[in-house]
């Protein structure tokens, strides 16, 4: 591609000296540099000695490097606690030393920490580079995840408000009103509980590094423990934020600073705590919010530690009934534990309406507040205060009538809860007497009880990828038999399960399942193209779906179907899969605008439609459904997509099929009137 007259540089140029750049010194233990005249193509001019790497197993060590493209992150704000996770969790998985590179700035893959200090911001351009025996293998899989978005879902969803505009504490006039920031709607009237907690004093000097080295892996072992048992305790948002507290109790540059203390003679509780209170300064001093907010979950796993380390049981908080806490700042787990029975409020002087217990606190439907003044602090025990999570303040001493207006509120919201969760288990019909059937999407068979428990009358997507996420080897068939009958059996003969058959590609890249690196992600082998080039993978599946057919009214649904061909393709793995045996209902996701536009045919040759507005708006509308700046364009209700769903729903009640909506558009109160309009059958 590039000529260049070599003769001419050589007689014009000053010197004819050559650089070499050694960029990776630290792995270099000895260089000679040659001297005197060379030969072209013969002379050695540099010998490197490379230092040793430890070697795995006994097995010997190749170093080899390796070095992605450029990959632009698509993940809307950048590599934050969870995607960065999912990033160290995968490097984890290779021996090569991997670091992601942004112009001069390196991170360590395999770290967290490292991960967020690279203080990653969206469409930012990150290379992948490692270095070992398996270095090549090591980046083509961590560049397609991170081109996929590292596990993180790029549905164009709502961009949470404290992400849309910066929170600004509301200014109040009354002197008795302390301002902060909503982090979780509703209101409450209660009681001052000051959370104190006690000091941890750890011995500067240590017992020796062997020792000190082997009490501190003791307590990280322990913590892990902990952390499982609790996500076992209660599954859910605060499970996945433990994930990432998992994570960073075997972060490798967390350790090694840790490690390096001991080696200087420190304690390993000292040690420690100088470890993670360094890494969590670091994060606070970044410029992203998100980022600086994750100091306080390297602060709450650190201080678990800790704890363990000086043999201090964190008991969990205890508080009397009634009680509005405040604190400088509530850890996750400390959310996490809490007693909603008798905590009625939360509110901090620090955190963030995005950190992990403002999101506790919204999924344990707690009023809360966070960046309240400080004064809030000073407020004696068993003070009477008005929190109002939704106007983000609190209010000391609150006189009868702004009492009376806030039991007023909370009354009208307590009875709103109270009738919907009563009426949830009745058909859902329209007023005027329309019926539409309310289905909920799922991913486990947890997820189905307490489904059924809330009203749903079926499963309208059980979204089956979720098995083969985030693991090395795909389920077999064994395994994914046992939960499509766990998920049938907590349904029962009565309700419909629509179970959709590996969806994965685009933005769900399975670690053990290379896919080729695509141009468009989402223009490329996804869905049921997928299952088409391994029909082995859809053989096992089917096989599995089908031993829960007894058990449920079992339907069987195709993703990302384009074409006739490609349904009858599908179809026909399927009856030689069923030989006779079990039967089944078949239908089709509605995604792609040709799938809507031929509705007419595939209704021949299907039971039912359900259409996924998810996709079928960004193909539509051709405007990616991650993209962060066509978010708030990337609209279900476009006039183009409703004709699309009207077309699907036309041609399926032609052939007397039914029609589904399994996209998030279902969920959209607003939305909602017009699907029905349209005559959607099932939400
Ligand atoms: C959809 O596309 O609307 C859908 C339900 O599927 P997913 O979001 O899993 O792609
Ligand atoms: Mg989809």
């Amino acid at each position: 591609l590039i000529s260049f007259d070599a003769d001419l540089i050589a007689r014009s140029a000053p010197s004819l000296l050559t650089q070499v750049l050694v960029t990776n010194r630290e792995r270099i233990s000895a260089l000679t540099v040659a001297t005197g005249l060379v030969d072209a193509g013969r002379s050695v001019i540099l010998d490197v000695e490379l230092a040793a790497a430890p070697s795995v197993d006994g097995a010997p060590v190749t170093e080899a490097t390796a070095v992605s493209a450029d990959i632009r992150l698509p993940n809307r704000q950048g590599l934050h606690a969870r995607p960065a996770a999912v990033v160290a969790a995968a490097a984890k998985a290779f021996r090569a030393d991997i670091r992601l590179l942004r112009g001069a700035d390196a991170a360590n893959a395999k770290s967290v920490t490292s991960i967020l200090l690279l203080a990653t911001n969206p469409s930012d351009v990150i290379r992948v580079s490692a270095t070992g025996p398996d270095a090549a293998a090591a980046v083509s899989a961590l560049a397609e995840l991170l081109a996929c978005g590292s596990g993180e879902s790029l549905a164009a969803g709502p961009v949470p408000a404290a992400a849309a505009a910066p929170a600004i504490p509301a200014v109040p006039t009354d002197p008795r009103k302390l301002a902060g920031v909503s982090a979780s709607p509703g209101v409450a009237l209660g009681k001052v509980a000051q959370v104190r907690r006690t000091a941890i004093r750890v011995e500067e000097q240590g017992a020796g590094l062997e020792r000190e080295r082997a009490h501190l892996d003791a307590a990280l072992a322990r913590a892990r423990q902990q952390i499982s048992a609790q996500q076992a305790a209660n599954p859910g948002a605060a499970s996945r934020i433990l994930d990432a507290h998992l994570e960073l109790l075997s972060d490798p540059e967390l350790i090694d600073l840790a490690v390096a203390g001991l080696a200087g003679g420190r304690s390993a509780g000292y040690a420690w705590r100088e470890a993670y209170s360094s890494y969590a300064a670091r994060l606070e001093a970044l410029a992203s919010a998100l980022l600086r907010e994750r100091a306080g979950d390297v602060r709450d796993v650190g201080g678990r530690v800790l704890g363990l380390l000086a043999g201090v049981t964190s008991a969990p908080l205890e508080f009397s009934p009634g009680s509005i806490l405040i604190a400088d700042e509530l850890t996750p787990s400390e959310t996490a534990s809490l007693d909603a029975g008798r905590v009625l409020g939360l509110c901090t002087t620090g955190g963030g309406p995005t950190s992990h217990a403002a999101i506790l606190a919204r999924a344990l439907g707690l009023p809360a507040v966070c960046g309240v003044d400080r004064a809030a602090l000073e407020l004696e025990d068993g003070t009477a205060v008005l929190l109002d999570g939704t106007g983000g303040t609190l209010l000391k001493n609150p006189d009868e009538t702004e009492v009376a207006a806030a039991r007023a509120v909370m009354g009208r919201l307590a009875a709103q809860r109270h009738s919907e969760r009563a009426a949830a288990s009745e058909p859902a019909a329209t007023t005027d007497g329309h019926r539409i059937e309310i289905a909920a999407n799922i991913g486990t068979a947890e997820e189905a009880v307490a489904a059924v428990a809330q009203g749903a009358e079926a499963v309208g997507l059980l979204r089956s990828e979720l098995l083969f996420l985030d693991r090395d080897t795909a389920p077999d068939e064994r395994e994914q038999a046992e939960v499509y009958r766990a998920v049938a059996a907590a349904l029962g003969r009565g309700r419909r399960l629509v179970i959709r058959t590996l969806d994965v590609g685009g933005d769900k890249p399975l670690a053990y399942l290379p896919l080729p690196p695509e141009e468009n992600p989402f223009l490329g082998l996804r869905g049921i193209r997928v299952s088409l080039e391994r029909p082995d993978l859809l053989r096992s599946q089917l096989r599995a779906i089908l031993t829960a057919a007894a058990l449920s009214d079992v339907h069987v649904m195709f993703p990302m179907i384009a074409t006739l061909d490609e349904l009858r393709a599908a179809r026909r793995i399927l009856a030689e899969e069923q030989a006779g045996g079990a039967s089944v209902r078949v239908g089709v996701m509605i995604e792609v605008p040709s799938a809507a536009l031929t509705a007419e045919h595939l209704a021949r040759e299907v039971d039912f439609f359900s259409i996924g507005t998810n996709d079928l708006t960004q193909y539509t509308l051709a405007m990616d459904r991650g993209h962060p700046r066509l978010a708030a364009l990337a609209d279900a209700l476009h006039p183009a997509v409703l004709k699309l769903i009207s077309l699907t729903v036309e041609a399926a009640h032609r052939h007397g099929k039914w029609v589904g909506v399994c996209g998030g558009m279902a969920a959209e109160p607003l939305a909602v009137p017009v699907l029905l309009g349209i005559g959607v059958d099932e939400l």
